[in-house]
């Protein structure tokens, strides 16, 4: 089902995003496409648009009783979501729990290292320049945010680590890392926009010790692991018999 939706406004590597019947509300279409290495590595996922829609409704759904502002509204779609327009912040901020990725790659920290309190890395969102990881006075230099925006931004991510973290674990899921992308609605109010699915989080089964066996993310399709999509429906399944059925918002 696709809603009626207006022209399109912005296509990225994994959704596209249209406009609505009013000013400040998009509907957003998750695609099937995969990418990674800065989208040196691509495919295409049938059915992953909608498994990592449905995902993530639950979760921003989750959020906001939490008290956390998302740009959710409702899905409007299997693969489709509505959210409120966002001015967003070229910023990608990655909460890590455990060491994996990129921090194993550009420190000595061993994969598997348990990161108490979690680590809090800002990246500038720019396919050009290879996303860079941000230092502090870099972050100040760019002038994207004010002192209070950067430590809005900050504390809820940490918040949606803490309850996402605690939430995941209740479904036997380890919430490695994840990346977060915020936006500026029309008021001026931050919110967290983008999507929080398993192309955006590492996630690990606690059922399986395995270390390859265990991955339900977009590490599968990185190291050309097979059953990407057998791991996305799981995640599915599990967060679904955890939360509510997501609204409608046609
Ligand atoms: N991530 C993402 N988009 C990006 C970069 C990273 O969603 O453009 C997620 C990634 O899936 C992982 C976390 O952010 O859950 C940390 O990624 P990392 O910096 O380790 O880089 P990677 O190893 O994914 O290249």
């Amino acid at each position: 089902m696709t809603p009626n939706h207006g022209s399109l406004l912005y296509e990225g590597k994994a959704k596209r995003v249209f406009l609505a019947e009013h000013e400040q509300k998009v509907f957003i279409e998750f695609k099937n496409s995969a990418t990674a290495f800065n989208a040196v590595k691509k495919a295409e996922f049938e059915d992953k648009g909608r498994l990592n829609c449905q995902i993530s409704a639950c979760l921003f759904e989750l959020l906001e009783t939490k008290g956390i502002p998302t740009h959710y509204l409702g899905v409007a779609g299997d693969s489709w979501m509505a959210a409120r327009k966002v001015e967003v912040i070229p910023l990608e901020v990655v909460l890590r729990n455990i060491a994996a990725g990129s921090l194993c790659k550009e420190t000595p920290i061993i994969k598997g290292t348990e990161l108490s309190p979690a680590l809090l890395d800002i990246y500038y969102k720019d396919d050009q320049l290879g996303d860079p990881l941000l230092t502090e006075l870099r972050l100040e230099r760019l002038g994207l945010l004010t002192a209070q925006q950067r430590s809005e931004i900050e504390t809820i991510a940490k918040n949606v680590n803490n309850f996402l973290k605690s939430f995941f674990n209740q479904i036997d899921l380890i919430l490695v890392d994840f990346k977060l992308e915020f936006g500026i609605i029309n008021s001026g109010e931050i919110v967290l926009a983008d999507e929080i699915s398993p192309d955006t989080c590492r996630l690990w089964d606690k059922r399986i010790s395995d270390p390859k066996a265990r991955i339900l993310d977009k590490d599968r399709f990185r190291q050309d692991l097979d059953n990407l999509l057998e791991a996305y429906g799981e995640v599915l399944k599990r967060v679904q018999g955890a939360c509510a059925k997501p609204r409608n918002c046609l």
